[in-house]
């Protein structure tokens, strides 16, 4: 509303001045001064329509910024913070008041159409990983303290029990920022968005095209040094999501423990990969994968992807090497001098 007003109040000023200029001046005012006055009144209307609308907030544990152009981008930033906050009360595992607690504790034994719908779908990636991705995971995540951030290191006998446990506790912290992302994409869309930018945390997730119809520039960062960056991709319509060890981690008697936990050792997954980008349109497959493949290593996660198909993604090792799925060899570009491109199968 505030733009179409803003739009009408200036160009009815040009209208006015168009009118005078039609009735008092000469001939020759009128040829030189109308066309100049009808490309200002047109770029007026251009400009308004990739004005640019951000929000930003803190939700899922983590820092939030949403941007989007044109005329719905201030009702649909809006819509969107209040959407985050809505799944973060409904999908948290240490808010009492959640969907999940309440499931997690035995309170319930129901979950709601959306919550059942992404925990299918979560558990349906889980198998075609082989469990890498697993969020019945929970009760090993609580013991190394990553949910409550009291980190410990279980014992081995803990351990042991907690995988020998059928656990049907839930922690959606794998795939449940690039569900808000899709989420949140959708209702954009369906509100006449054509062009925005969501970014949740090391999720970046955008809508259409920037305003002037290039691709989105998404810079992937560096594991090791947070100021900087390993490359970039070039998108539309995709959801880029990472995974890292990097990005929450603790450090006990010298050794450092971080927040992806292989599920078949309980213990954080040392794959010899530092980090992994999954681009895919949809952002909760993208989240579910990236964990998963962090998980599995740089050998099974081409060959999944030799399997699958429906994903790129972009792998970073602890020698500093960086290989890329075929489907991103012309829209990657290595910007950092660390790293060198590893060799491709
Ligand atoms: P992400 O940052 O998307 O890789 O997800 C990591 C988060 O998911 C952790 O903070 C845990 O809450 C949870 N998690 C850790 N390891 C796994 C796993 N193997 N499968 C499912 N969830 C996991
Ligand atoms: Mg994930």
């Amino acid at each position: 509303m505030f733009i179409l007003v803003d739009f009408y109040s200036f160009s009815f000023t040009i209208e006015l001045v168009i009118r005078y200029i039609i009735y008092e001046t000469s001939v020759t005012m009128k040829k030189t001064i109308i066309p100049l006055l009808l490309c200002l009144l047109l770029l007026g209307a251009c400009d308004k329509s990739t004005e640019s609308f951000s929000t930003s907030t803190f939700a899922m544990d983590t820092y939030m910024k949403f941007t989007a152009y044109g005329r719905h981008g201030q009702s649909a930033v809006d819509e969107a913070i209040e959407t985050v906050h809505e799944l973060d009360a409904r999908l948290s595992v240490t808010d009492s008041a959640s969907e999940i607690y309440a499931y997690n504790s035995g309170d319930s034994d129901a979950l709601g159409e959306e919550t059942q719908a992404l925990v299918d779908e979560a558990l349906a990636i889980g198998a075609r990983t082989d469990w890498a991705v697993d969020i019945r995971i929970y009760p090993l995540v609580r013991a190394w303290g990553f949910t409550t951030e009291e980190y410990r290191v279980p014992s081995q006998e803990e351990i042991d029990e907690l995988l020998a446990e059928e656990s049907t506790m839930l922690d959606l912290g794998a795939v449940a920022k690039g569900y808000a992302g899709d989420l949140i994409a959708a209702q954009m869309r369906e509100a006449g968005v054509s062009s925005a930018l969501l970014e949740l945390s090391g999720n970046i997730h955008c809508v259409g095209t920037k305003p002037d119809g290039s691709l989105w520039t998404v810079a992937i960062q560096d594991p090791l040094d947070p100021s900087s960056y390993v490359g970039t991709v070039k998108i539309a319509d995709m959801a880029v999501v990472t995974s890292g060890g990097y990005e929450r981690h603790f450090e006990q008697d010298g050794v450092r423990y971080h927040h992806i936990i292989d599920p078949k050792t309980g213990y954080p997954a040392e794959s010899g990969l530092v980090s992994v980008t999954v681009v895919c349109e949809s952002g909760t497959l993208a989240d579910a994968l990236s964990t998963a493949l962090f998980v599995m290593g740089l050998d099974d996660a081409m060959a999944h992807y030799d399997a699958y198909g429906d994903f790129e993604a972009i792998f970073v090792t602890q020698d500093d090497e960086v290989y890329i799925t075929a489907g991103l060899t012309d829209s990657f570009t290595l910007l950092s001098e660390r790293y060198v491109m590893g060799a491709q199968s």
